[in-house]
């Protein structure tokens, strides 16, 4: 007999929540947040709350030592309530990952037939090769030559669970994929799930700026909640990472203020900054036009340390092993056609209309980032010359 109740309080962000737990979405904040504060595990949901939101925000990738099935949905509602207090985009977004890997770490732990109702919960028709049918056959005359399996999904259900990630690696295309069926490996699946907990956080994130400060005076009137929100927030503003603008030098190479990087390479960053998701190829640009543009090591991580799927040891590896290789940031073309270029979106007059050379007298076009800011240090220098 399948319990998708106690599925569903390990794993709030199923969409069956609000069929099992409907009294707590009756409830206003205030009202659920008194509960909780007189509930008589109360401080096991502030460990919680505290233990994700303190990692969270230093970037540790750090695993919920302590789960607790009585507590968990109630942590998921006191979470998604904070963070739509705090409502700052690059809080939520740390949180929203955290979280998901906690979620990931627990799913590689379920059976399969966990795994297929949880899909089930999500309108999602996984099936799965089990002993008890007869399934085996099929999967076997789908697979190419050494990849296994025992589940398989068909591709819409595929393109639903998939269709809020940009990695090049999810696209159908990049799939086992054989007859309108994909044969998916059991992490990959999870990654997939991983992501719906991940955007299930991130809903959290207000767009109702307007009310916030009237809940927020209506909340803080429970003074326990207050304190954790708080110090919470004091924690932030104290750990939060900064990143060094550095005013120009003499070597263009030393040039660290992103106002002047291109617009193509300052959007990557800017949503790398914010925990966006970046796809393989934004964060190779940024870590190769950070390393050209001589960032400390420890920035470049700090600035990857909000971004989906951080892991700061392969982040460290990857950086390092660049730097060896010394390898160049995309050149515009690339950028192009990879569709990141966004000099017409941002009606940059230097990328769309390019630079004037006295050498060859003409208009020429950008063709590489570092030109760019070459050019923007070189103009501002002639600039600061002339207004002597
Ligand atoms: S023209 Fe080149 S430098 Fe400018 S935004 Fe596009 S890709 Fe970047």
């Amino acid at each position: 007999m399948i319990d998708i109740e106690h599925i569903v309080r390990k794993y709030p962000w199923l969409p069956s929540l609000k069929l099992y737990f409907q009294e707590f979405r009756e409830k206003s904040p205030f009202q659920f947040l008194s509960e909780i504060f007189s509930h008589p595990r109360k401080n096991l949901i502030k460990k919680q709350i505290s233990f994700i939101f303190y990692n969270a925000l230093e970037g540790k990738e750090q695993n919920l030592p302590f789960y607790d099935h009585s507590i968990n949905h109630l942590s998921f509602f006191f979470l998604k309530i904070m963070l739509y207090l705090i409502d700052e985009i690059e809080i939520t977004n740390r949180v929203a990952n955290l979280y998901s890997k906690i979620e990931y770490n627990k799913l590689l732990n379920e059976s399969s037939s966990n795994l297929y109702n949880i899909c089930k919960d999500l309108s999602v028709n996984l099936t799965f090769y089990s002993k008890n049918t007869k399934n085996e056959i099929i999967f076997k005359q789908n697979i190419s030559d050494g990849f296994t399996t025992i589940f398989k999904i068909y591709y819409t259900d595929y393109l639903k669970l998939a269709s809020n990630l940009r990695d090049d690696f999810r696209k159908l295309t990049n799939q086992q994929l054989s007859k309108g069926i994909v044969y998916i490996q059991k992490k990959n699946l999870i990654r997939l799930l991983q992501e719906k907990a991940r955007k299930r956080i991130l809903e959290s994130q207000s767009h109702d700026s307007d009310n916030i400060e009237s809940d927020k005076r209506e909340l803080f009137k429970i003074q326990e909640f207050k304190s954790v929100y708080e110090s919470i927030l004091e924690f932030w503003n104290k750990n939060k990472p900064t990143y060094k603008e550095q005013e120009f030098n003499d070597d263009y190479l030393d040039l660290k203020n992103s106002t002047y990087f291109p617009p193509c390479t300052n959007v990557i960053l800017q949503r790398a900054k914010k925990g966006h998701n970046l796809i393989h190829e934004e964060r190779l640009h940024l870590t190769w036009f950070l390393i050209a543009v001589k960032y400390d090591f420890e920035d470049i991580i700090n600035i990857f340390s909000s971004v989906a799927d951080f892991d700061r040891k392969r982040t460290e590896y990857q950086v390092n092993f660049a730097v060896k290789k010394g390898y160049s940031p995309y050149a515009c073309s690339k950028l192009k056609s990879l569709g990141l270029c966004y000099a017409s979106q941002y009606k940059d007059k230097l990328c769309n209309e390019g630079f004037y050379s006295k050498k060859e007298k003409r208009n020429k076009q950008i063709k590489h980032p570092l030109t760019y800011v070459k050019i923007v240090k070189y103009r501002i220098e002639r600039k600061n010359i002339h207004s002597k």
